[in-house]
């Protein structure tokens, strides 16, 4: 095989020589094609003026670096029209006029570029044997031009953020050929107003509900028609379904823990009292007998003008006791006496995390210790183990049978998810949530409605399903059904064409992972460029 087909060399071109040096392969070249076309007027000319030479920087070969010494020629324009005398040589395809890189080689750095970034591309070019900085590769990349955009028809259109989200961007996408067809360095209406002024053509705008792209539309492309993305439609009827369950499982979980309390309490509180063994209980009583003995008797010698000291000395108390006794007016029992621990005012508090679900109890101890409890880890245990005997069982228990309620997030994503879809456990909790409030039971029918007309696409059914909503007293949704009347022409065609954002999510989800990979200092330009050309 012929070492300029080897090397896939343009036609005409002859190996004189290769060498093999310390820095890779230096190849010689001649051109000996024996005519070369005038720049100016394409007329071949085959008188040659003079050789000169070009050093070019090629595609590495095995690893190793390539250099191509190019002997190419002047030659003189013959035709009497033309103003160019004397030309040199082209090697359209190879090499640009002035360049001292290949094109092929370009297109390397280029791609490398493309798919890592300035600094991360310089280190994998040089693994791959191209020598080359990050500034060249930056420079190949935004030297890209821009893709010519064909006429589009329907266009997707949402925002993206940019410099660490402080920034937004507008994103624009093809939606017949899932293509970006442009970045906008800002959100503003006027600006993609502008850009859709561009596009005569565009029949439909899909967008979010926000308010700068339908306006954006509707400045810059009123013949289009304007679609409410169906995305971000269940996004909206979710964080609306969402507020509406916060509020009723807040009130659930007030209401059970209330339960749980009022049914718990005795339970503690019982084992409290029960712990006086019955001989103590014998104990107390036979002292109780003997103190109400003593109280009648010094009583009785009170009234016999006894003096207090007398007294004492002949019931065998202390005088302070008579002193008090006579003053109280009756027998004074005792306080019954509580075999109380550090850890009593403590046991409401400990009892309701207990409640809340934390079941470990190291960390209730570490809680304990901050809010000042300067009993025992051991303490802690014995007593939640003793007075809390069924609250780890009830709690396993629970959680298999019967799940806890989720959060109004997760809750939110039951009710919209397709039932059939669900899982087991899952319609379980759809059900126990539904019949926490009535309200929820008819959010439920209602959002469910609305998932089933925007899955089947029947927009025609939404006049219906507003004024249901409107009828529901369920403020939330009600709030969510007053900004689709103010948009109620796009959210009926989101509902009801085939076009929507989907795809454009997608583009941006890409787009973050570009960013990510760094543009650096060049900022929305480059980005724009890496965007735009990313495969
Ligand atoms: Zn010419």
């Amino acid at each position: 095989m012929e070492g300029t087909s080897l090397l896939s060399l343009p036609e005409g071109m002859l190996i004189e020589q290769i060498q093999i040096t310390e820095n890779g392969l230096v190849i010689a070249l001649i051109a000996t094609h024996p005519t070369s076309g005038c720049p100016l007027c394409s007329e071949p000319s085959s008188s040659i003026h003079s050789h000169y030479r070009r050093v070019l920087r090629d595609a590495p070969c095995a690893g190793r670096r390539v250099q191509l010494v190019l002997t190419v020629r002047k030659f003189y324009c013959r035709n009497p029209y033309c103003e160019r005398r004397v030309f040199a040589e082209r090697l359209p395809a190879f090499v640009e006029p002035w360049a001292r890189t290949t094109i092929r080689h370009c297109e390397q750095i280029t791609a490398i570029g493309l798919a890592t970034c300035g600094k991360g591309g310089t280190r994998l070019a040089a693994r791959l044997g191209i020598h080359t900085t990050r500034q060249t590769i930056l420079r190949r990349i935004m030297a890209l031009p821009d893709l010519p955009t064909a006429s589009i028809l329907y266009l997707g259109i949402d925002d993206f953020a940019f410099r660490r989200g402080c920034q937004f961007g507008t994103i624009l996408i093809d939606l017949e050929s899932s293509r970006v067809v442009d970045l906008l360095p800002d959100r503003e209406a006027e600006t993609s107003a502008a850009w859709m002024r561009q596009q005569p053509d565009l029949m439909a705008v899909s967008r979010d509900r926000g308010g700068a792209y339908a306006s954006a539309a509707a400045q810059g492309a009123p013949q289009a028609m304007q679609c409410a993305d169906r995305f971000h439609l269940m996004k909206n009827l979710g964080e609306a379904l969402e507020g509406l369950l916060a509020h009723h499982l807040a009130a659930e979980c007030k209401r059970q823990t209330q339960a749980t309390r009022d049914s718990q309490a005795p339970v503690w509180q019982s084992k409290r009292a029960t712990r006086i063994s019955p001989t103590l209980e014998r104990l107390q009583h036979s002292r109780r007998e003997e103190r109400l003995a003593h109280y009648e008797q010094v009583i009785a010698l009170r009234k016999q003008g006894m003096s207090h000291a007398a007294i004492a000395r002949q019931v065998g108390i202390g005088a302070s006791t008579v002193q008090s006794w006579l003053a109280s007016g009756t027998f004074p029992e005792r306080k019954p006496r509580e075999q109380s621990s550090q850890l009593d005012r403590y046991l409401p508090s400990l009892f309701q995390r207990w409640e809340d679900g934390c079941h470990n109890i190291a960390c209730l101890f570490r809680e304990l210790v901050a809010q000042g409890y300067k009993g025992s880890y051991e303490s802690v245990r014995d007593n939640l183990v003793r007075l809390l005997p069924t609250g780890r069982k009830n709690a396993a228990d629970s959680s298999s049978k019967a799940p806890a309620l989720p959060p109004s997030r997760q809750a939110a994503f039951l009710l919209l998810h397709r039932p059939e879809e669900l899982r087991v456990e899952e319609q379980e909790t759809l059900v126990k949530l539904c019949q926490i409030h009535p309200a929820v039971d008819l959010a439920y029918d209602l959002v469910q409605q609305f998932a089933q007309m925007l899955r089947t696409r029947t927009g025609e059914h939404l006049d219906a399903w507003l004024t249901r909503v409107e009828s529901s007293n369920l403020p939330e949704l009600q709030s969510f059904a007053a900004g689709i009347e103010k948009d109620k022409d796009a959210v009926r065609a989101g509902l009801t064409w085939w076009i929507n954002n989907g795809m454009v999510e997608g583009h941006v989800t890409k787009l973050k992972l570009i960013k990510r990979q760094g543009y650096g200092r060049a900022g929305f330009p480059l980005l724009r460029k890496r965007v735009l050309h990313a495969v």
